[in-house]
């Protein structure tokens, strides 16, 4: 509870960001707390420290700093999933919905083989499309999602139910 309230001080919220009645959760301010930083990073991998993980999947573009500290500390790889047309060698893609629309998104055909033990991560969850689009990339190829991690849940937008009724352990750090 302790590390929670940390992490949750160390998070700043930016009101009417992108929108008008948005209230945006901004982590640059936790990533740039040398402290909160490592605290985060640390609560993140603590649950998967004995499983043998072959890869940790990060999610453009704030899942890249979490994914890439976590996958360091698990002796992991570390897997991009981007917005459309970012990779360069040939790429799987999924749409995904947004709060309006969708968007679409990518990985390397060969970025995880069938089989692997995967974690999913990136810095928040709301709705859950943007993480369950990442699931169907992973899954198509063939990869085992073992768990998706995050540091901030908005619980009321319903994302860890729609992770959870895929079939994917949820943890997350602040709600
Ligand atoms: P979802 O698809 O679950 O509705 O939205 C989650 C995705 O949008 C994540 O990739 C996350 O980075 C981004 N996102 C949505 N709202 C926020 C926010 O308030 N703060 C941050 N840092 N990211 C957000």
């Amino acid at each position: 509870a302790d590390i929670q309230q940390t992490l949750a001080a160390s998070i700043r919220a930016i009101h009417d960001y992108p929108k008008p009645g948005i209230i945006f959760r901004d982590i640059t301010t936790l990533l740039g707390d040398a402290a909160a930083f490592r605290s985060a990073v640390d609560e993140l991998v603590r649950p998967y420290a004995d499983l043998a993980v072959d890869q940790i999947a990060g999610i453009e573009a704030r899942g890249f700093i979490l994914g890439g500290a976590m996958a360091h500390q698990l002796s992991a790889g570390f897997v991009p999933i981007r917005k459309k047309g970012k990779l360069p060698h040939t790429t799987v893609r999924v749409a995904y919905s947004l709060e309006y629309g969708v968007d679409e998104m990518e990985m390397h055909v060969d970025a995880v083989k069938p089989g692997d033990k995967v974690i999913l991560c990136d810095d928040l969850i709301a709705t859950g499309g943007t993480a369950e689009g990442a699931v169907k990339l992973l899954r198509q190829l063939g990869a085992e999602v073992v768990s998706a991690c995050f540091v901030i849940d908005l619980p009321e937008l319903g994302g860890r139910k729609k992770l959870e009724a895929l079939g994917v352990e949820v943890r997350t750090l602040v709600s």
